[in-house]
């Protein structure tokens, strides 16, 4: 299967992906982190996309786009994988479903995970990163085991610079005016199914997970 997980900056997608690459034994790719990888390796890629990335604006489709296709041709995604942080516009979507269809596939689901903004920035605030996994946690709704050190692999948790407030709220204005063209593009397709996202982590997990599995 091919999911897509939609949602703003702080919905729960990362967090959600990773419990479900665990169950389901999908593929996990998350633009936001290839970027990052690029950039602490310090890689043209990654030169090209940090300013945008530190500014908090999205990184443009030309780096983009061909940085995600590339990922997605490797074996692991032949049968499948879960999308976190891409499509983010209607450019992205598109070259994703042409994609897709060079290879008689398409995106089965889209999953929306819905928060209220204000509860986004909170969460935002409270966000930590393992430097090793990239598995993410939050200092109230999801403390590691041990402070500052991740569970999944003892690597050691940080705060990402675009989890400042400042930067936070420019993320928060640039994806929330392309989440709605992209709803009504999943619409469109049939593939669409909202979640919300207020609740436990352990409760979206469950129904995150019988939405992603085949029919
Ligand atoms: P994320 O970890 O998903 O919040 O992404 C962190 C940053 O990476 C974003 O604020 C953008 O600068 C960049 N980024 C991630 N995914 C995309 C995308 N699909 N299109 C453009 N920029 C992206």
């Amino acid at each position: 299967m091919y999911v897509v997980l939609l949602g703003l900056p702080g919905a729960g997608k990362g967090t959600q992906a990773e419990r479900l690459t665990k169950i389901t034994g999908m593929s996990h790719i998350t633009t936001g982190e290839l970027f990052r990888e690029n950039m602490r390796g310090q890689t043209e890629l990654g030169k090209k996309a940090q300013p945008y990335v530190e500014q908090g604006l999205l990184v443009p489709n030309e780096i983009t786009i061909g940085m995600l296709l590339d990922r997605i041709s490797q074996p692991d995604c032949s049968s499948g994988c879960m999308l976190d942080g891409f499509p983010r516009n209607l450019e992205q979507a598109r070259a994703l479903d042409e994609a897709l269809a060079g290879q008689e596939k398409a995106i089965d689901r889209a999953v929306y995970i819905k928060v209220p903004n204000d509860e986004l920035v909170r969460r935002l605030a409270g966000r930590w990163n393992c430097s090793n996994c990239g598995a993410v946690y939050h200092e109230t709704s999801n403390p590691p085991r041990i402070e500052g050190v991740c569970d999944t692999c003892g690597g050691k948790l940080y705060q990402r610079e675009d989890d400042k407030p400042e930067v936070v709220r420019t993320r928060l204005e640039v994806n929330l005016g392309q989440l709605e063209p992209l709803l009504e593009h999943y619409q469109k397709m049939g593939v669409l199914v909202e979640v919300d996202g207020e609740r436990d982590i352990d409760a979206i997990t469950r129904d995150v997970e019988s939405l992603v599995e085949p029919a």
